[in-house]
């Protein structure tokens, strides 16, 4: 099995595994129970894993908040934000882009009164600024675009963004999921509020995550969305998964050392890949060309079916779109939103490269594709 499908999720690195192990049954005190020796030990490696964390995207630790992954950093963003709001910004700006994990919540704020308005995307499903400017103003409570996409892969400008966002005072969040680990992102350059992480996505452990929130979270109006022993600052109760967050900060500072030879490697890599298919097949390429993830391949076969192809092919991890909506008979919202026909979307596949995929693999891949592709043209 060729695994092409890392933008779902990564493989633990081994040396993430290794890093975890002992604190499942060697060194498994509570954090928070620093009465004690064995708790001690443990929350020093907590302290450890949050300044790896903060290392990654240039943050402080203590702007770091342990979550069980992207979803739930997303949800503490908006609802937190809105659990404060005092009533007078009842806007929330954001796309038709977003991961479902913003855009469920926005539809579950509509009804709670918000007005929820969405930021323009052209055909590579970059936000149009001059709209932005347009919508956002001092109605609005916070703005939230994904700083990359799961799907296409386009990188935004978020940096750009955020300048907007504050010149209105309001907030903004950015989805980080998919970027944190495989471009380079400063919470300081970008100057952003909060920011959401995923350590699956990066060669961590699943169900950890972080939500960066800038100053700590005792500067921002946020409310938790979960109440009890004030772990997380009071923002995020509950025990902490500590061999996760010890995942995570290993993945985090693994990508720290390993992200721009990495990102290199698979650009060109997946450059290979789309000349071949471009050679020989009728492929097009979706997203940014020049600005999008360095492991994002998203391709559209006109005249044929991305489930048929995904079928006959199946020495190969492949989606058809991202995890949460494949297997749900609509067609992709992102590739419908950046103005795709539900047919063009239907022929469309989204391929993910990642760390221990190698040229051997992919160049095995493309031949797969061009025989798969021909063979059901025929047909
Ligand atoms: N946002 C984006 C952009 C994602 O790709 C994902 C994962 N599919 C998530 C959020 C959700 O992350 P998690 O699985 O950690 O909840």
């Amino acid at each position: 099995m060729i695994y092409l499908d890392n933008h779902a999720t990564t493989p633990c690195d081994p040396k993430v595994v290794e890093a975890m192990l002992p604190y499942f049954s060697e060194t498994f005190g509570n954090p928070s129970s620093t009465i004690h020796a064995e708790g001690r030990k443990v929350a020093d490696a907590i302290k450890a894993a949050r300044s790896q964390v903060g290392a990654l995207i240039n943050a402080r630790p203590k702007e770091i908040i342990y979550t069980s992954g992207a979803t739930e950093s997303n949800n503490i963003a908006l609802q937190g934000l809105v659990f404060q709001a005092d009533g007078k910004r009842k806007k929330i700006v954001t796309t038709r882009i977003e991961h479902k994990s913003i855009l469920n919540q926005c539809k579950a704020l509509e009804r709670q009164g918000f007005d929820i308005e969405f930021i323009p995307v052209n055909r590579s499903g970059v936000i149009i600024l001059n709209d932005a400017e347009e919508l956002i103003d001092e109605e609005t409570l916070i703005v939230t675009v994904q700083s990359t996409s799961n799907e296409i892969g386009t990188i935004q400008p978020i940096k750009a963004l955020a300048q907007i966002t504050h010149s209105k005072g309001a907030y903004i969040h950015t989805d980080a999921a998919q970027a944190v680990g495989k471009i380079p992102v400063d919470v300081q350059d970008w100057d952003v509020d909060l920011l959401s992480i995923s350590a699956h996505k990066l060669y961590g452990p699943k169900g950890v995550g972080a939500l960066f929130t800038k100053g700590g979270p005792y500067s921002m109006p946020i409310s938790p969305l979960v109440y009890g022993g004030e772990q997380e600052y009071g923002l995020r109760s509950g025990t902490l998964n500590v061999p996760g967050i010890i995942g995570m900060g290993k993945a985090c500072d693994l990508c720290v050392n390993e992200m721009e030879q990495e990102g290199n490697r698979l650009a060109r890599i997946r450059d290979n890949f789309e000349r071949d298919l471009l050679d020989r097949t009728d492929v097009q390429i979706n997203g940014s060309l020049n600005n999008r993830l360095p492991n994002n391949s998203s391709l559209t076969f006109p005249g044929l079916d991305a489930e048929a192809l995904v079928i006959n092919m199946p020495e190969l991890a492949i989606s058809t779109g991202s995890a949460c909506t494949s297997g749900a008979l609509e067609p992709s919202h992102v590739l419908q939103a950046i103005g795709m026909s539900r047919e063009e979307a239907n022929s469309t596949l989204r391929i993910g490269l990642g760390r221990f995929n190698t040229q051997e693999e992919i160049t095995e891949a493309s031949k797969i594709f061009i025989q798969t592709v021909k063979k059901l043209r025929r047909l």
